[in-house]
C-alpha cells in the first residue's frame, strides 16, 4: 500500500472514527507483575505494553557504578508477534534508539542522587504495536517507577501528534504514522517541561507549534489517567490502612 491509496478522513473523522484532536482509548493498570518492584500495563488504542521496574539494586557489572547517583537502564523490546510482519527477536537499531530516548525522557525526574552505586532497571515489553509504542512505553514506565516507590520529582506523560492529509492530528495510529506526513512524539512533566521531542517528516513553523500544543494537551490528559490509576491502587490502600488504624 502506498500513501496515495489511503484516504485519512471520512466525513471529517479519522479512519478509526476519531476527531483530529482526540486520543485513542487508554487503559492503565498498576502493579500487574508480582516479581517486579513496580509494574504497569497500558493500552493506548491498539498498543498493548507492559513495564516492569526493578531496583534500586546493586549494579552488575560493577564498573558501571556511579559513586554519586543511581544509574537508570531502560530496555525497550518489541515482541516478535506484536506487529503484522513478524519482528526478528532481539535488539536492533530502532530498539537501541527508543531505549535511549525513553531513558532520557524519564531520568530528569528520578531522584538518582538518593541511591548512589545502584541501578534502576526499567523493562518495557511491547505485546501489540499500533504506532506510538515509545509514548505508551514511557507512560507505563513512569507509572511503574511510581509503583516501585522510586522517588520522582514529578510524573512523566508522553503523547505524539502527527500530520496526515495536511491536517495535524493527535496520537497517530499505525496507518497515519506509516503513511502520514509527520510524527512528533513528546514527553513532559505535568508542569510542561519537555523531556523528549522527536520529529519525523516535515512541518511548517505554524504546524510545528500546533502539533506541539496538541501533543502537550494529550500528555496532560494522559497525566490525569496515570494519576487516577495510581490513586485507584494506592488511594484504596491508604483508605484501608486508615480503617485498620481506626479499629486498633
Ligand atoms: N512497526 C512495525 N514493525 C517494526 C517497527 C514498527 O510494524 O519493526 C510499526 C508498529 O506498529 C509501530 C509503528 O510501526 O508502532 C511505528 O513505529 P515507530 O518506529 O514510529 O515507533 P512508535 O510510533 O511505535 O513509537
Amino acid at each position: 500500500m502506498d500513501k496515495s491509496d489511503i484516504s485519512f478522513f471520512k466525513d471529517g473523522l479519522r479512519l478509526d472514527g476519531r476527531r483530529a484532536d482526540q486520543l485513542r482509548p487508554i487503559r492503565i493498570e498498576v502493579g500487574v507483575l508480582a516479581r517486579a518492584d513496580g509494574s504497569c500495563y497500558i493500552e493506548m488504542g491498539g498498543n498493548k505494553v507492559i513495564a516492569a521496574v526493578y531496583g534500586p539494586r546493586e549494579v552488575h557489572p560493577r564498573h558501571l557504578q556511579e559513586v554519586t547517583r543511581a544509574i537508570v537502564r531502560y530496555r525497550y523490546n518489541m515482541a516478535s508477534f506484536s506487529v503484522e510482519e513478524r519482528k526478528r527477536p532481539g535488539p536492533d537499531r530502532r530498539s537501541y534508539e527508543l531505549s535511549k530516548v525513553s531513558r532520557e525522557a524519564l531520568e530528569p525526574v528520578i531522584m538518582t542522587s538518593y541511591f548512589p552505586r545502584s541501578v534502576i532497571d526499567v523493562f518495557v515489553e511491547v505485546l501489540q504495536a499500533d504506532a506510538g509504542t515509545r509514548t505508551a512505553g514511557i507512560n507505563a514506565a513512569a507509572v511503574a517507577l511510581a509503583d516501585a516507590g522510586i522517588p520522582m520529582k514529578s510524573m512523566i506523560s508522553s503523547c505524539a501528534a502527527g500530520k496526515v492529509a495536511d491536517t495535524i492530528v493527535l496520537d497517530p495510529m499505525k496507518e497515519e504514522d506509516n503513511f502520514g506526513q509527520a510524527d512528533l512524539p513528546i514527553a513532559m512533566t505535568p508542569g510542561g517541561d519537555i523531556t523528549l521531542m522527536q520529529m519525523d517528516g516535515g512541518l511548517s513553523p505554524d504546524e510545528f507549534h500546533q502539533a506541539v500544543e496538541m501533543a502537550m494537551k494529550g500528555a496532560r490528559d494522559i497525566y490525569e489517567m496515570q494519576r487516577a490509576a495510581l490513586v485507584e491502587k494506592y488511594g484504596k490502600l491508604e483508605a484501608s490502612t486508615i480503617e485498620v488504624k481506626a479499629c486498633e
